[in-house]
């Protein structure tokens, strides 16, 4: 395996990175997190060579979702520290850096510069794909991120509820402001099928990915089901790529991920 190199060569921090994607998204609570784990493990067992930068500094999930709870980087020299490891992945978020009980109170210059040197200052080893699981929205946080990261990039994550598909135009159109490309849609919470009598329903709605991948010309990755052991899964540490590698959930990741 061997994605193609996007990122310049030379980057100070990320020499041994090829391409950093940004995974975005408007709204808070569509599953973007859910979303980057599961993609990052189906493109890892493809054979890439994965990191995870958890960027979503007031709620960050990754370190729980991977099973890395209370466990810290280990430094590696002055003002550089080693990533840690879950599944094969190199994973860096700052929940590992900071206490349950410290708040996240950064402003907007404050929280991005803390979050590009938390990039620029892990030891990454050789990697195909980075990817930085963003605060939601579109604030000063993630457009000064999304211009001072150098992104390959970007994956947008939507519900198909109207209200969570506004917030992934504004998404796109911050991407497009900083010419960063946009790499496709991934509709979570497309469908709900009832483990009782197997009635699928659209719970928030349907075909919204398609509507504005349409109309942004750019392509719907995946629309994942709301799934109970999807969610089960991740609040037990091992995601659900990992835990039912052949299940129609992680066939969608991990069709999602060879469309990249
Ligand atoms: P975000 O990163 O957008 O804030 P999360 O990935 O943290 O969203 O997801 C929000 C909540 O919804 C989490 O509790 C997660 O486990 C759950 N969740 C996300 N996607 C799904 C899904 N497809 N089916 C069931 N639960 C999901």
């Amino acid at each position: 395996w061997s994605a193609l190199r996007c990122l310049p060569e030379g980057i100070e921090g990320l020499e041994s990175v090829a391409n950093v994607i940004a995974v975005a998204s408007g709204k808070g609570g569509v599953g973007k997190s859910s979303t980057t784990v599961n993609l990052a493990l189906a493109l890892a067992s493809a054979g890439a060579r994965v990191g995870i930068l958890d960027a979503d500094i007031y709620g960050p999930s990754q370190s729980h979702m991977l099973g890395l709870d209370g466990q810290r980087p280990r430094v590696k020299a002055e003002k550089q520290m080693y990533p840690l490891e879950a599944y094969g992945m190199a994973v860096m978020s700052m929940a590992n850096l900071v206490t349950d009980k410290t708040p996240m109170v950064w402003r907007g210059p404050m929280a991005a510069g803390a979050l590009q040197q938390l990039l620029l200052q892990t030891a990454w080893p050789e990697l195909d794909y980075l990817l930085i699981d963003m605060p939601p929205g579109t604030g000063d946080i993630q457009l000064s991120l999304s211009q001072k990261i150098p992104l390959s990039g970007a994956l947008i994550v939507t519900t198909p509820q109207d209200i969570a598909l506004i917030d992934a135009l504004k998404g796109i159109e911050m991407f497009n402001k900083v010419n960063v490309p946009i790499l496709g849609v991934l509709e979570n919470m497309s469908s709900h099928v009832c483990s009782n009598c197997g009635h699928k329903e659209a719970i928030f709605g349907e075909g919204g990915g398609e509507r504005i991948a349409r109309q942004y010309g750019i392509e719907v990755l995946a629309q994942l089901p709301i799934d109970k052991q999807l969610r089960e899964d991740l609040d037990s540490g091992t995601p659900t790529v990992v835990k039912s590698p052949t299940s129609p959930l992680a066939m969608a990741y991990s069709e999602a991920g060879s469309k990249l």
